[in-house]
């Protein structure tokens, strides 16, 4: 399905794709434990939607600890092996990569800071001005999802998707399906990949993104 001018676009997810753990759910685990465990239980069970839920746990964090969120969640981020690599191999061909992730740019942009030149991001930001956090959502669904995404990583799909001849979405989890659906192909781990197996989508496991590259040597060229 490709060919040596084919132009590709990735879509790459962040927490526990780029970043090996969850940062929301470990931000949540280190400073409102108790509180933010039934919230996280209900979005998993889709009682809640992924905007509420968030928007739920955060706000039960006060803006005066905002800096000490920070200062944790920049300090355990862990960059999945060989996405420095990855990021050399599809710049060298030209494909760019777009960030969508459900997370904030007080983690996300500092982790990718090194190849932020070369990287689309789009992400959410937290207000501090209130006596709790408040979750700001500047990338909501459109009027084509009635996900109630928070970060809508369809619609952001779609918005580039006549650009590119083969869309790639890359992603470990629920959040990411409704993007990896509308795709040509997906890069899945964790619970991306099975439902991946159970949809019929056309994909392959990853586990560090050197098997990305190897993977797109392999069919890509
Ligand atoms: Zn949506």
């Amino acid at each position: 399905m490709s060919g040596a001018g084919t132009r590709i676009g990735f879509f790459c997810d962040f927490d526990g794709t780029i970043s090996e753990n969850d940062m929301i759910a470990q931000i949540m685990r280190r400073f409102v434990p108790d509180e933010a465990a039934p919230l996280i239980e209900r979005v998993n069970r889709r009682e809640l939607s992924i905007r509420a839920g968030v928007e739920a746990m955060f706000a039960l964090i006060p803006s005066s600890r905002f800096e000490e969120v920070r200062d944790f969640a920049v300090h355990t981020t862990r960059i999945r092996a060989g996405f420095d690599r990855f990021v050399d191999f599809a710049a060298a061909r030209s494909w760019p990569i777009t960030i969508t992730s459900g997370g904030f740019d007080f983690f996300v942009e500092p982790a990718v800071a090194p190849w932020r030149d070369r990287l689309t991001v789009y992400c959410n930001t937290l207000d501090t001005t209130g006596p709790n956090l408040r979750v700001v959502w500047p990338h909501p669904c459109d009027d084509a999802c009635s996900a109630d995404c928070g970060l809508c990583k369809p619609t952001i799909l779609r918005k580039y998707q006549g650009q590119f001849d083969d869309t790639i979405v890359i992603g470990d989890g629920v959040t990411d399906f409704e993007a990896a659906r509308r795709a040509d192909f997906v890069y899945a781990r964790a619970s991306l990949r099975k439902e991946c197996e159970h949809h019929n989508l056309p994909h392959a496991p990853f586990e560090t993104f050197d098997d990305i590259v190897s993977h797109l040597h392999q069919t890509r060229g």
